[in-house]
């Protein structure tokens, strides 16, 4: 085995749909294909949104679809501890912080348009929190340096924290833990050497980056996938209304996936058993062909 690790981590927030198939089967290939390991993890950190039965409804669907993977699951629900770690460690140094601002402050203050169009948090409690009020979220403190990136499939990206995005939130006010420590701590623990994932998280890859630095652990490879869009360019999701997998579909499933990745799947095997169609996929995956693109609609969810 080299030193590759690669891994899969879907949020429970609904069953397996063809977006997310398309993200287990490019970092599946790109793993496998460089004789490395394949972790999955289950992300259910935003338990308000995880729906019961979601992870095991995934992890039978990835079984089915004959994905193998190595060692035990994660389940980021019972990694409180680890994250909570990292966090003081970060308070104690003075890079994470305590911030008493609503989201309502947040969005009257001045410059607090992020470049994606999302908040911008302009600063407030930095210099510590305003008398008579407490801290409800965390935040990491960033500046506002150049984070340079290159993506194996999208290319180089450049953003400055500061000016972006802000000092952005580790530890959300109603307690639970945010996507970006989650992501970090656990991607370091496993020891990931190369992210593959849905491009819809490429333009948060620099804040992940950016904790990875403060920490002083060593930055992953990154390789953002397009996702698969409907008509109107929307990723497909639970909130887009995508179907789950048909299991008895699985072999054409598997086909159109591949083809979205930009693999010239031939006609002759169309129809044919999932081993034979991994096996081909195994022989012909190539990063290089998959589409340079952030987003890909797929005629069947006009
Ligand atoms: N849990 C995230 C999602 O389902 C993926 C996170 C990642 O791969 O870093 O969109």
């Amino acid at each position: 085995m080299s030193d590759y690790r690669g891994r899969f981590a879907p949020s429970p927030t609904g069953p397996l749909h063809f977006g997310s198939l398309v993200a287990a089967v490019g970092s599946y290939l790109d793993a496998r294909t460089q004789g490395g390991a394949w972790f999955v993890r289950i992300e259910d950190v935003d338990t308000p949104r995880t729906v019961p039965g979601a992870a095991d409804d995934i992890l039978r669907t990835l079984a089915a679809f004959g994905f193998a993977w190595d060692g035990e699951i994660v389940w980021q629900s019972r990694r409180g501890d680890a994250y909570a770690d990292i966090l003081n460690r970060l308070l104690e140094h003075g890079q994470a912080y305590g911030c008493a601002c609503s989201r309502k402050e947040i969005a009257d203050s001045a410059r607090s348009t992020a470049a994606d169009g999302g908040l911008r948090y302009p600063g407030t409690c930095r210099v510590g929190v305003p008398p008579g009020r407490e801290a409800r979220a965390m935040r990491l403190r960033v500046d506002d340096r150049a984070i340079a990136m290159t993506d194996r499939i999208q290319g180089p990206l450049v953003q400055h924290l500061e000016r972006d995005v802000g000092d952005f939130v580790l530890r959300r006010a109603d307690g639970l833990w945010a996507y970006q420590l989650a992501v970090v701590v656990d991607d370091h623990a496993q020891g990931i050497t190369d992210v593959v994932r849905g491009a819809d998280l490429l333009d948060s890859t620099p804040r992940q980056i950016w904790l990875y630095t403060q920490l002083g652990w060593p930055v992953p490879r990154y390789a953002h996938l397009p996702v698969v869009a409907n008509a109107a360019g929307e990723k497909l999701s639970k909130q887009t209304l995508a179907p789950a997998l048909a299991l008895e579909a699985r072999s054409s499933e598997l086909v159109r996936a591949l083809r979205f990745l930009g693999l010239a799947v031939p006609e002759e095997l169309v129809g044919a058993g999932l081993d034979d169609l991994w096996a081909w996929a195994l022989a012909h995956w190539n990063v290089n062909h998959i589409p340079r693109v952030r987003a890909i609609s797929d005629p069947r969810w006009g």
